[in-house]
């Protein structure tokens, strides 16, 4: 046993942890750079020593579609008595992607839902002035059309996990992804050499799918912030007139306000 593990066995029985470690036959490092051969095991789990059942059950994994420098890890844990959400805490994991729904298929189903609901009709025939018998009926009615809104909604509109969704993402970048799985699928069935061609290609593949990333995640914002500055100077303009704008012809043509 090593000085630092020794450390942390140390530091998690003090504090009535568990120091989870990688399973049997698992690579023995999470951190890699390749470009200076540095390997070493930084990320652990740490935890309740109830909530698992053998202390080397955190898993390693090894995928070529990882472009960071960092192997993801994961463990599964016991957590019986772990509460529910919050009934007031909403689902924020899932969002609506709107843009993508299809909004011919959303009308067609939310008719069929709406035409099942009943209408309130002595609250709709009323002719009390100032009558307060109906808002109850009024009450459940609003609910019923919000939940066959929610519903249509669930089956048309397409939900996305929050932050997984990149919007610049391209089907370029899903090749390059490709090639990066499929390299290293070839390099871990031969054994994960640190050296050699494989690891070479394998290398390649990453450093191409990481800087088409960072390229198309930089220019996603250059365009953003492109956009933003037309629609503010475009804001200033109708604020100011022209003043300060030296020539409207030039000043359009930089800002492609058209
Ligand atoms: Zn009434």
């Amino acid at each position: 046993m090593n000085y630092h593990r020794y450390l942390c066995v140390i530091f998690s029985g003090r504090n009535n942890l568990l120091w989870i470690e990688p399973i049997n036959g698992s690579v023995d490092y999470t951190y890699h750079n390749d470009v200076n051969a540095h390997y070493s095991l930084i990320d652990h789990f740490l935890c309740s020593p109830n909530l698992v059942t053998v202390s080397k059950s955190a898993h390693i994994l090894v995928d070529g579609d990882n472009p960071s420098d960092h192997w993801a890890t994961y463990c599964d844990f016991c957590c019986p008595k772990l509460a529910s959400r919050h009934p007031s805490c909403p689902n924020t994991m899932l969002k609506p992607q709107r843009d993508k729904a299809n909004t011919d298929s959303y009308t067609e189903l939310l008719s069929g839902l709406l035409s099942r609901i009943c209408l309130p009709i002595d609250a709709l025939t009323c002719n009390g002035s100032k009558c307060c018998d109906h808002t109850a009926v009024l009450d459940a009615y609003y609910n019923d059309v919000i939940t066959c809104m929610y519903r249509a909604g669930l089956n048309t509109v397409p939900h996305a996990k929050v932050g997984i969704q990149k919007h610049w993402w391209t089907p370029e970048l899903d090749d390059l992804k490709q090639q990066c799985i499929d390299a290293t699928e070839m390099w871990k069935s031969a054994g994960r050499p640190r050296s050699g061609e494989l690891n070479n290609i394998r290398i390649r593949c990453k450093f191409k799918y990481k800087s088409a990333i960072k390229e198309a995640a930089a220019s996603a914002e250059t365009a953003f912030n492109d956009n933003s500055t037309t629609i503010c100077v475009a804001k200033t303009m109708t604020v100011s007139g022209e003043h300060g704008a030296k020539n409207l012809y030039e000043f359009r043509e930089a800002y492609w306000c058209y």
